[in-house]
């Protein structure tokens, strides 16, 4: 059975007598109500405490809405003449403006619905005119890492935001130095680590790769969830995100960006929806350009109306609070954490860096898998353990952490928690208290 999660939704405690309730404390309120309740609020289970939003975050009511709102209107998306066709088709390219100015997007640019993050990714990377060359980290998630043609220049993991802009200043450099400045280039940076967390510095890298002439993509999967992300104030090129990691239900993605190299590259998909004409000879095809020509088949409409539900609730969130109420949850995770002598956290920066609500530990002599087994099982709390679709970077936090702490006993895998709107401080103690009484 599933129901609304708002076990804790708090309240202005009542004034003491002879005090009243502060400006502060009713803005906390308020805050805390828009991030466990209303649109915002997100679905779940009774009791079971979900500290896994960095691998998928619960639904968020706004989505669930849209969706059952939608339901009894569910026709085909740009193919019929009947009323149920027209509306879903007009639902669908609304949500693409909603999406469209949620990311801030710019109005030359594209914005294409894919399943997800990897998927958009992989689209771009399917898109690169010829000759371009690649410019990451070996800091990437998988998805950023792998669907990079043979060639591309895979950057060691940088030990802070400002080593990292110094590497890819030179590696472009280079890549101009050897190719006489002419062969297109692109950077492809995460902008928050889904193993620490760590925010990177999109905009500096932004305007170190236009300074040489490149493109850059950035893989929000998990800034997005977390914080304001506007590509035009950005300056970044390319950015791809994933619902399921947005409060919206698996299966939809997007990626938004520059129209030119996507228009110039082969559909990604061939099929129907992305043609202008079909002759009777075999490659007698001529495609469409914009979005549709990479959305082959018949589209996600119902995911694409719940992203938009709730990027517009987002939209019209107090994010700043939002934000803050967060990093006031990490903050007392972090130092919860710092607080159990054989629990060390994994970071690429420094303590102090910007974070989103992610954070990656070891428990010192304990297995990684056991301990998150004990935790669903004793405490009802939900977290990932393993390396996190991120191998090299998690593999070599963990012999840095090995090295700092001097501990010969870590685990060859991590522990995960994250957090998000709905989360609450009663969850983070319950992991901490979790943590401190291990079997
Ligand atoms: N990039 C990052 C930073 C991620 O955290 C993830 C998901 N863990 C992805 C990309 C891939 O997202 P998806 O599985 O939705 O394609």
């Amino acid at each position: 059975m599933i129901s609304l999660s708002a076990p804790e939704v708090p309240v202005p405690a009542p004034a003491e007598p002879g005090r009243t309730v502060t400006p502060t404390e009713h803005r906390a309120a308020a805050v805390d109500r828009a991030a466990t309740a209303g649109p915002l609020a997100v679905l779940g289970v009774p009791g079971k405490v979900n500290l896994d939003y960095a691998a998928t975050a619960p639904c968020a009511r706004a989505a669930a809405d849209a969706v059952a709102e939608l339901l009894p209107w569910y026709g085909s998306v740009h193919r019929g003449a009947g009323a149920l066709s027209r509306r879903s088709t007009l639902a669908y390219e609304r949500a693409r403006q909603c999406v469209a100015d949620f990311l801030g997007v710019r109005p030359d640019d594209s914005v294409v619905f894919t399943r997800n993050t990897t998927d958009a990714l992989n689209l771009l990377a399917r898109s690169l005119p010829p000759g371009c060359r690649v410019v990451t980290f070996a800091s990437e998630h998988h998805a950023n890492l792998l669907p990079w043609p043979a060639g591309t220049v895979r950057l060691p993991v940088p030990g802070s935001a400002a080593e990292a802009v110094r590497a890819v200043d030179a590696a472009l450099r280079e890549l101009r130095r050897g190719s006489g400045g002419g062969a297109p280039v692109l950077v492809a940076v995460t902008g928050a680590s889904n193993v620490t967390g760590e925010c990177w510095p999109v905009a500096e890298l932004a305007r170190v790769a236009h300074r040489h002439g490149a493109r850059i993509a950035l893989d929000a999967a998990q800034l997005a969830p977390h914080a304001v992300l506007d590509i035009a104030t950005l300056a970044v090129d390319y950015v791809a995100v994933s619902g399921h990691k947005l409060y919206a239900p698996f299966g939809i993605g997007v990626l938004a960006g520059r129209a030119d190299w996507l228009d110039a590259a082969a559909p990604y998909l061939a099929g129907g929806g992305a043609t202008l004409a079909v002759g009777a000879a075999t490659h007698d095809v001529r495609w469409v350009d914009g979005s549709a020509r990479h959305e082959a088949g018949t589209p996600n409409l119902l995911g694409a109306v719940a992203l938009a539900a709730v990027c517009t609730a987002l939209g019209e969130a107090d994010r700043a609070a939002l934000y803050a109420r967060e990093q006031s949850l990490l903050a007392r995770l972090r130092s919860g954490l710092a607080a159990l002598p054989d629990v060390l956290e994994l970071r690429t920066f420094d303590d102090a860096a910007p974070r989103v609500g992610i954070v990656s530990f070891v428990v010192a002599g304990r297995d990684s898998a056991a301990v998150a087994t004990e935790l669903a099982r004793r405490w009802q709390l939900g977290l990932r353990d393993g390396l996190f679709c991120a191998h090299p970077l998690a593999r070599r936090l963990l012999a840095e952490a090995a090295a700092r702490s001097g501990r010969r006993d870590l685990p060859p895998t991590a522990l995960r928690a994250s957090i998000g709107l709905g989360s609450t401080p009663a969850h983070v103690d319950r992991l901490l208290t979790a943590l401190a009484t291990l079997g």
